[in-house]
């Protein structure tokens, strides 16, 4: 399960496009994360460029 910072992130997609379990949506109001299918591989933390995605575990 990942959390983000609403006021750091840019909406770009590049965490969607890298999630290998496709637990991220891109919202109105920001990233969700679907905490069912996020396994903590922690990919979209390394790949977010504003440094916005912190993995917090269940
Ligand atoms: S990669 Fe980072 S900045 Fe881009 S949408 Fe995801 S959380 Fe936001
Ligand atoms: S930690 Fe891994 S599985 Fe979870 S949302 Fe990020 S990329 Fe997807």
């Amino acid at each position: 399960m990942i959390e983000t910072d609403k006021k750091k992130c840019l909406r770009c997609s590049a965490c969607v496009g890298v999630c290998p379990k496709s637990a991220l949506t891109l919202k109105e109001h920001g990233i969700e994360c679907d905490g069912e299918k996020c396994n903590n591989c922690r990919l979209c933390e390394a790949f977010c460029p504003m440094g916005a995605i912190r993995v917090v575990k269940k």
